[in-house]
């Protein structure tokens, strides 16, 4: 099996609304109307059938609730992560026994699968303690993003799909944490269009709020005469992990200007050809910044030597090809994704509760590797095996002629 460049981790929702037309019964504006009746009415009472089905997804400080199983279709005996879906009257039900009414403003729209006739939604519960026995007798277990993002196999599309629901949901569940007040006037937002946006409670004012999306250039530096990659080190990066470059854009800059201007500021070289890649939403950054938008390229030196900042890096150093494929070859992506797996199964079925980011990387690491890459759910893998594979004097992509040792085993 091998990658497929496409698909990075977090693009690719499944759920992402297709129809904006209000009259639509899974438009935001028309399933928050049907939301609003149902949760109006009491249990006893069915919804009427022409009515689209509910499923919530809570969220406990940026957590998703997940659920873990070793359903066919996964490697036998390799656990497999789910989103915790709950209907909408279990919602309310778990809610009600923490003496919490639920609200319709509360819950923010996520989208639909017009193939099931479900309307999905996302709804923070991080104020809500009482709720976690009753989720933990149901085997649920509220698990960081990062680490399901870790143990996601990224060959399993329907997995791959779930991350990126939940992603989606955490960007924009934090978003309306961080815009809870009018930057123009100060006054209380409220959410409009089932939370898809905000607008100001000021009758004066009335402003719009969107949910923010923060970009970000990241770029493999190549040296195209003597065949090297630049690699850097940041120190926030755990033991013997290199990568990329990255920084964020400055207002009035175009991307190519941020990808010379942050490589030359971080190590001193000057890059002509700026090359696109592809770009991946990164919604796992810090709390400040809801959603990163990671757009990759390869950018060309026109200098070589290095003159790293040392307030931005470690260190920065040119790879050989040879070097960068080996760094590939020894990391044990496959395996790091099992272990990360396994910790989730453990997570929800209540055996192990400590959860640490940093174990999550160093799994990955590889046993004897003297240096290794991000996994393959960052776009800098891509980037760089990208790079590593291709053929040097033509510049074509040849992962078909890759080791079987290395990504094609992953
Ligand atoms: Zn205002």
């Amino acid at each position: 099996m091998s990658i497929n460049l496409n698909a990075h981790a977090f693009a690719g929702n499944p759920i992402r609304p297709k129809t904006p037309k209000t009259q639509d019964p899974l438009s935001p504006s028309s399933a928050f109307e049907s939301l609003k009746t149902h949760l109006l009415q009491s249990p006893e009472i069915h919804p009427p059938p022409t009515s689209p089905l509910f499923k919530v997804l809570p969220f406990r400080k940026g957590r998703p609730l997940a659920s873990s199983s070793d359903l066919p279709g996964g490697d036998v005996g390799v656990p497999s992560w789910h989103l915790g879906w709950l209907s909408l009257a279990d919602c309310k039900g778990i809610l009600g026994k923490s003496g919490v009414e639920l609200s319709e403003e509360a819950l923010v729209y996520l989208g639909s699968k017009a193939e099931d006739d479900v309307v999905y939604w996302a709804i923070d519960v991080s104020e809500e303690n009482g709720l976690v026995p009753e989720l933990s007798s149901r085997q649920f277990c509220f698990v960081e993003l990062r680490t399901l993002m870790v143990a996601t196999d990224w060959s399993d599309s329907l997995a791959m799909g779930e991350l990126a629901i939940a992603g989606h949901a955490r960007a924009l569940l934090e978003w309306h944490k961080v815009s809870r007040f009018c930057g123009h006037c100060g006054e209380k937002t409220v959410p409009k269009e089932a939370g898809k946006r905000k607008q100001c409670s000021n009758e004066l004012c009335k402003s719009r709020i969107y949910p923010r999306v923060d970009p970000v250039v990241i770029m493999l530096v190549i040296d195209r005469d003597n065949d090297r990659a630049l690699l850097s080190r940041q120190s926030r990066f755990v033991p013997r992990m290199w990568s990329c470059l990255a920084g964020f854009l400055e207002p009035g800059e175009s991307l190519e200007e941020a990808v010379r201007r942050e490589t030359y500021e971080e190590t001193g070289i000057e890059v002509g050809e700026v090359v696109y890649h592809s770009s991946q939403p990164w919604p796992v950054g810090p709390s400040s910044m809801p959603c990163q938008l990671m757009v990759g390229f390869f950018a060309y030196a026109k200098s070589l030597e290095i003159n790293v900042d040392k307030e931005e890096l470690e260190d920065a150093k040119w790879h050989s090809r040879e070097d960068v494929r080996k760094a590939l070859t020894i990391a044990e992506y496959k395996k790091a994704q099992r272990t990360a797996a396994a910790k989730v199964d453990q997570m929800c079925k209540g055996v192990e509760q400590k959860q640490s980011l940093s174990a999550d990387f160093n799994v990955e690491s590889g046993e004897l590797a003297t240096m290794f890459i991000p996994g393959p759910f960052a776009i800098a893998h891509h980037l760089i095996s990208t790079w590593a594979y291709q053929d040097p004097s033509t510049g074509v992509n040849g992962l078909s002629k890759q080791p079987s040792s290395s990504i094609s085993s992953l």
